[in-house]
C-alpha cells in the first residue's frame, strides 16, 4: 500500500458504508467477480502492513507481477510515521463509524508517483480484525498545486472542519477527527461555554467571519483552541456551511495566563499590583457611564516596628493576613491592590455615599483588628485609612491617589487606627506642605537658617547658666518661619539630617565665640529622633568636637524620650560615645514620651527638661513635677522647668528646689544681636 504516500483530497466525508466490499473468504463467485472487475481493488491489512487480496487491475496499478508477489511486499517499508498514524485513525473510524473516505492518494508502486482517487472502507478479516478495502476509482489530473494543497490539508496539525448549518460536520480532516470527542460531534457541543458558540453564530451572520479563543471538549479532555470560522457554501451540495479551522493553544494559553497573572499581581499577597489598579481605573473611566467609586488607601500602623521587633517573616504574615481579611469583604467588581511595602488600595465600585463606604470599612477594620499569630507570637496590627469618593471619568488616577494619600496622612496624624475621608481643606494644606518641602531644599542649599537663643536661669541665683538654640528659617518672602512649620517636614523627608548638621555647626561656632569672649553659659541644641539615628551624626559631632577652642562639656544635646525606645544596649553605647566626645545629654519635653523609668538610670543623662504642659498646669500638676524632680535627683541629672510664664510658676518651682527654668517669664527666644543684652540684664537683676 502507500509507501511515501502523498495525497490530495477532493471530498472526504463521513458517510455510511456505501458498498459491501469483496471478502477474500466469501463465496468463490463473489471473489471471482472482484478479481474480474476492472476497478483496481485490494484489501490492506493495517496491522501487518500487507496487501491480503488484490485483483489483477490492482496488481497492475502496483506494478506487481501477480497477486502473490504483491502480497509478499512489505508495505511498511519507507512508510512515514504520519501515514502509519493516519491509517490507524482510519481503522478506528471504520470500527466506530463504519466510515468511508474518498481521497486522492499518491502511490509509489516502484518509486514513481501515481495519483489515484481511492475509496477506502472498512473490511473485517476472518480473524475479526478490521482491514481496509481500497478501490481505485479514477486517475487524477496531476496539477501540482492541487496535490500539494491536499497533502497539506491531510498532514497539518490544524483542525479543519466543514460544518453544515445544523452543526453536523460535513468534512473533518484527520487532525480534526483526532480531536473530536467520541460522543457528540455537533459543532455547538464542542464549546464548553455555550455563549462562545452564540457569539460566533451572531458574528458569522453579521460579518461572515469570526475568531475567538475558546475552551473546547475534545477526545483528550478540555483544551483551549484558537478557532476561526468563515461562512461559505458546501462545494458538493451548494448549501450554506461554515469552514472552521482551529489550533490547540492550551499550552500557550496556560503560559500566557500565568505570565499575565504574574504581571498583574504582587507575589507575596496575591493582590493586584499598582499598574493593574491603574488599568482597572482607566477601563472604568472609558465606560460611557462610569460608576461612582471609592478608593480606600491604607497602611499598617507602625509596620517598621513590627518588622524590627518580630522579624520580616512576621511582617510578611501580617501583610498576607490583612490582604486576605480584606478580600473577604470585596464584591465581585471590587479589588485590592498592594502598592508596595505595607500600602494597599481597595477599589470599591458603585459607592454612592460616605456612609456606605464607612460601613464597609468598619467591617474590614474589625476583622483586621483580630490578633495575628506568627508561630507562638500574638501580634495586633491596626491600619490607618484614607478614603476618597470619585467618578473615574471626572478624576485622573494620579489625582485620586494623591487625595487618598493626603487623607491617609491625616489619619496617621490624628492618631492612627482610623479612617479619614478626604476634604478640600486637607487638599489645600497638603499643597502648602508640598510647596514648603520644595522651598526647604533651596533653603538648605542657601543655608537660610539661623538660631534664636533662649536663656536658662539658675533658680537659686537668678543668673543665666545656659542658653537653648532654637532654629528659625529666614525665608526671603515669608519672613521668619517657626520650627513647627518645617521641622516635621524635614523629619519626614530626611532633610532633618542636613538641617540638623547646619544647626550643630551654627550652635557650636556660637558657643566657641561666646566662651572666647568670656561668657560663662552652656549651649543647648536640639537633636531630632531621625537625626539621632542618622549614621553620619557621630562623625559630625566628632568633627565639631575637634574644632579649636571647643568648650568640652559645655554643649548639651536635647533628645526626646522616644529616641530611647528600641534597642537599649546600642542606644546606651551611642550616648556614651557622644558624651566621651565632650557633649552632655538632656531629655527634652520629659514626661510626655513613653520612656520606661526603670532604664532611664542606665543612660548617661545630665538633664531632664520638664515639659511645658506640666509647668502650665501648676500648681495642680505639682505632684507630677515633684516626682520628676525626685527622679532627676536620683539619677544625678539637673531638672529644668520649660515654659515658665508666670511669677507663680517661678516661685513654686524655686520653692520645690527645681534647679533651673526657661520660659517667657524670663525671656522669649531672641535673635543673636538681642540675646546678650537680655542675658546681661537678667544677670544684673540677679546680682541686685
Ligand atoms: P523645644 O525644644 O521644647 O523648645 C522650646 C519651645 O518652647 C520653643 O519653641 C520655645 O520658643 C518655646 N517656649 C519657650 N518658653 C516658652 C513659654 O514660656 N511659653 C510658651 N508657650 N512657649 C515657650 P520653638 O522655638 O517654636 O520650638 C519648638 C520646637 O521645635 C522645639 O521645642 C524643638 O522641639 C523644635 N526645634 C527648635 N529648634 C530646633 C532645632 O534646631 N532642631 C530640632 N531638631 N528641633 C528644633
Ligand atoms: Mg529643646
Ligand atoms: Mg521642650
Amino acid at each position: 500500500m502507500p509507501l511515501n504516500k502523498q495525497a490530495k483530497m477532493r471530498i472526504a466525508s463521513i458517510q455510511p458504508l456505501h458498498a459491501s466490499a469483496a471478502d477474500p473468504n466469501s463465496s468463490d463467485d463473489a471473489l471471482r467477480a472482484v478479481r474480474r472487475t476492472r476497478v483496481p481493488i485490494w484489501v490492506y491489512d493495517i496491522d501487518h502492513s500487507r496487501v491480503v487480496l488484490a485483483n489483477s487491475s490492482a496488481c497492475r496499478l502496483w506494478q506487481a507481477e501477480d497477486e502473490a508477489a504483491l502480497r509478499e511486499r512489505d508495505m511498511a517499508k519507507g512508510m512515514s510515521a504520519t501515514v502509519a498514524k493516519r491509517l490507524r485513525q482510519y481503522q478506528k473510524d471504520f470500527i466506530e463509524e463504519d466510515a468511508t473516505f474518498t481521497e486522492m492518494w499518491t502511490l509509489y508502486p516502484n518509486g514513481e508517483p501515481e495519483n489515484v482517487m481511492v475509496v477506502f472502507s472498512g473490511h473485517v478479516l476472518p480473524d475479526g480484525r478490521m482491514a481496509m478495502l481500497c478501490e481505485a476509482v479514477g486517475q487524477a489530473e496531476d496539477e501540482p498545486q492541487n496535490l500539494r494543497s491536499a497533502e497539506a490539508l491531510l498532514h497539518t496539525d490544524v483542525m479543519i472542519m466543514l460544518v453544515g448549518e445544523n452543526g453536523a460536520p460535513l468534512y473533518t480532516n484527520p487532525a480534526a477527527r483526532n480531536m473530536l470527542p467520541e460522543d457528540g460531534k455537533d459543532f455547538q457541543q464542542l464549546f464548553v461555554n455555550p455563549a462562545d458558540h452564540t457569539d460566533l453564530a451572531i458574528a458569522l451572520s453579521a460579518t461572515g467571519e469570526h475568531r475567538l479563543v475558546s475552551q473546547v471538549n475534545t477526545a483528550s479532555g478540555l483544551r483551549w483552541f484558537d478557532v476561526s470560522a468563515k461562512a461559505c457554501s458546501d462545494a458538493v451540495t451548494g448549501q450554506p456551511a461554515i469552514l472552521v479551522t482551529a489550533i490547540d493553544v492550551s499550552e500557550l494559553k496556560v503560559a500566557r495566563d500565568k505570565a499575565r497573572y504574574l504581571a498583574d499581581r504582587d507575589l507575596l499577597t496575591g493582590c493586584y499590583n499598582r499598574s493593574f489598579l491603574q488599568g482597572h481605573f482607566n477601563n472604568l473611566a472609558n465606560l460611557k457611564k462610569p460608576p461612582p467609586c471609592a478608593l480606600v488607601f491604607f497602611d499598617v500602623d507602625r509596620f517598621k516596628q513590627i518588622n524590627d521587633r518580630h522579624g520580616h517573616e512576621a511582617g510578611d504574615t501580617i501583610l498576607r493576613q490583612i490582604s486576605s481579611c480584606v478580600q473577604a469583604f470585596l464584591g465581585p467588581n471590587d479589588l485590592i491592590s498592594r502598592l508596595g511595602g505595607d500600602e494597599f488600595v481597595v477599589f470599591l465600585e458603585g459607592i454612592n455615599s460616605e456612609v456606605e463606604v464607612a460601613e464597609r470599612i468598619k467591617l474590614m477594620q474589625s476583622e483586621i483588628a483580630k490578633p495575628i499569630f506568627q508561630d507562638a507570637t500574638r501580634i495586633n496590627a491596626t491600619v490607618s485609612i484614607g478614603v476618597v469618593l470619585f467618578t473615574p471619568a471626572d478624576d485622573a488616577f494620579a489625582d485620586v491617589m494623591r487625595r487618598a494619600d493626603i487623607a491617609l496622612y491625616a489619619a496617621k496624624e490624628a492618631g492612627r487606627d482610623r479612617a479619614i475621608h478626604f476634604n478640600d481643606d486637607m487638599g489645600r494644606a497638603a499643597q502648602e506642605r508640598d510647596q514648603i518641602e520644595d522651598e526647604l531644599k533651596t533653603a538648605l542649599e542657601l543655608r537660610q537658617f539661623e538660631l534664636h537663643y533662649q536663656p536658662r536661669i539658675d533658680l537659686r541665683t537668678g543668673r543665666v547658666v545656659s542658653v537653648e538654640g532654637l532654629v528659625r528659617w529666614n525665608h526671603p518672602i515669608r519672613g521668619l518661619v517657626m520650627p513647627d512649620a518645617f521641622i516635621p517636614i524635614c523629619e519626614e523627608t530626611g532633610m532633618i539630617e542636613d538641617l540638623g548638621r547646619q544647626v550643630l555647626e551654627i550652635g557650636c561656632a556660637q558657643a566657641i565665640a561666646w566662651h572666647q569672649a568670656g561668657h560663662d553659659f552652656d549651649v543647648s541644641l536640639n537633636v531630632s529622633p531621625r537625626q539621632f539615628n542618622d549614621k553620619h551624626l557621630l562623625q559630625t559631632l566628632s568633627d565639631l568636637a575637634q574644632s579649636p577652642n571647643f568648650p568640652s562639656g559645655r554643649i548639651e544635646l536635647e533628645i526626646t524620650e522616644n529616641v530611647l525606645f528600641g534597642d537599649h544596649k546600642s542606644i546606651a553605647k551611642k550616648l556614651k560615645k557622644i558624651t566621651h566626645m565632650g557633649y552632655r545629654i538632656a531629655i527634652d519635653d520629659f514626661g510626655t514620651g513613653y520612656s520606661n523609668l526603670s532604664y532611664i538610670s542606665r543612660f548617661p543623662l545630665k538633664c531632664l527638661k520638664i515639659d511645658r504642659s506640666f509647668v502650665d498646669q501648676l500648681p495642680e500638676a505639682g505632684p507630677i513635677v515633684s516626682l520628676i524632680l525626685t527622679l532627676a535627683r536620683q539619677i544625678g541629672a539637673t531638672a529644668v522647668a520649660e515654659g515658665v510664664e508666670t511669677e507663680e510658676q517661678y516661685a513654686w518651682l524655686a520653692a520645690q528646689n527645681c534647679e533651673q527654668a526657661q520660659g517667657y517669664y524670663m525671656s522669649r527666644p531672641l535673635p543673636l544681636d538681642k540675646f546678650l543684652e537680655t542675658a546681661n540684664r537678667l544677670n544684673a537683676q540677679a546680682s541686685e
